[in-house]
């Protein structure tokens, strides 16, 4: 009888044949990349402004289909300034996942606000809305049109769902709570740039929302981010505070208040201009693997695939396995898998396991503890010459 990590070592290494060491994700590179980037260098206007920047900006604004978007150095500066812009303040809690990336909450951390956990629904990976209602019920109250937390305190400012892998959590129903309870949504968008929602783009829904281009991400700019909002004032406010907040002027620094350098060099925008243009290929493309996993999963007991929503269209930006609890245990395959080449990953701590936020105010997290015992990404990279199936 075969081992479970037999079975699944077997089907990575048919999908991605003839590679002894299988990455779990790499970026797709060709010669546009090549091409934009040798233009821009060229031009010397490689630093912190050029026609890439703009050009990328406009592009990302359309594919997302908001008014604005503003390019930034990183997904974790898109998720600290979106938060600003939309009025989280010292000593505000944000409601998030506890099943995310550690990015989610540090962008928080960095304006002295505090993440507030909640549990997650095994059917999107992402906020589960029906128990984060009920969690506000229990420990919520209105005060001056405000939703505090009774047993803190705290005003809870907002709400920042995140689309685990590019899988788009439950928008309607989270609005809805968002309305009810006057919070502001922000977006953390940065694995699904693809993914949709009832035929809507996701970092759409909320005020504003944060994508990332991060090396590992379904597109690159080598490292990258941006904010996108349909809030005309506030992306300009976001652009203003993002490039050290300097007063237009031809030769005088004039600065209006303490800011940042986080604007994303033009040498990055012109992988961005590239990559984005690659974006539909890419996405048939992950398409494709994932039909290519299902068959082969269908076969293995106790391992099942993780799939889209019926109403959503994921960008399966990281493919995911769900593994029997009963059958097998996550860290013996994650190392036989290892000791095969096969880089497959588990999903993150859960944020309230970890040193700097175990003391944050949270929600019953049991969903998002059982699924952390669970579930391993494996690789994902887009296969070549497969984008047409
Ligand atoms: C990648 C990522 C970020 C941060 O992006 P960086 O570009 O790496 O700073 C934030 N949140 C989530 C969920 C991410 O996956």
């Amino acid at each position: 009888m075969s081992t479970i990590w037999q079975d699944i070592s077997q089907t990575v290494k048919e999908i991605y044949r003839g590679q002894s060491i299988i990455p779990l994700h790499e970026p797709t590179f060709d010669t546009l990349e090549l091409e934009y980037a040798t233009d821009c260098i060229q031009s010397g206007w490689v630093s912190s402004v050029g026609k890439y920047v703009d050009q990328f900006e406009q592009k990302l604004a359309d594919y997302v289909g908001v008014r604005r978007a503003v390019a930034v150095v990183n997904g974790t500066a898109a998720l600290h300034i979106s938060l600003k812009i939309a009025g989280v303040q010292a000593n505000d809690e944000v409601i998030m996942p506890a099943l995310t990336f550690v990015a989610t909450a540090n962008a928080l951390s960095y304006l002295q606000a505090v993440p507030h956990f909640v549990d997650v629904s095994k059917d999107t990976l992402g906020i589960d809305p029906q128990k984060l209602a009920e969690h506000i019920r229990e420990i919520g109250e209105r005060k001056d049109g405000c939703l505090v937390n009774k047993q803190t305190g705290r005003v809870i400012r907002a709400l920042l769902p995140m689309h685990t892998f590019g899988h788009p959590v439950e928008l309607d129903a989270l609005l809805d709570v968002c309305q009810q309870y006057n919070l502001v949504m922000v977006e953390d968008a940065a694995e699904s740039l693809g993914s949709y929602y009832k035929g809507k783009h996701t970092g759409g829904f909320g005020l504003v929302g944060a994508l990332s281009f991060n090396g590992n991400k379904i597109i690159t700019t080598g490292g990258g981010g941006a904010i996108v909002t349909d809030d005309v004032q506030l992306a300009d406010y976001a652009k203003h505070i993002t490039t050290t907040a300097k007063m237009p002027h031809r030769w005088e620094y004039q600065h209006d208040e303490v800011a940042f350098n986080y604007r994303m060099p033009n040498i990055n925008a012109a992988l961005g201009c590239a990559q984005i243009e690659k974006l539909p290929e890419f996405l048939s493309s992950k398409r494709a693997l994932t039909e290519k996993y299902r068959s082969l999963f269908q076969k293995v007991e106790g391992v099942d695939l993780f799939l889209e929503q019926p109403h959503n269209s994921s960008n399966y930006w990281l493919q995911t396995l769900l593994l029997d609890e009963q059958l097998y245990d996550r860290d013996k395959v994650l190392e036989q898998l290892h000791a095969e080449g096969i880089m497959a990953r588990p999903i993150w701590t859960p944020l309230d396991e970890l040193v700097p936020y175990a003391d944050c105010p949270k929600a019953d997290l049991s969903v998002t503890h059982q699924l952390k015992r669970r579930i391993i990404n494996i690789p994902s990279t887009p296969l070549k010459g497969d984008s047409n199936v």
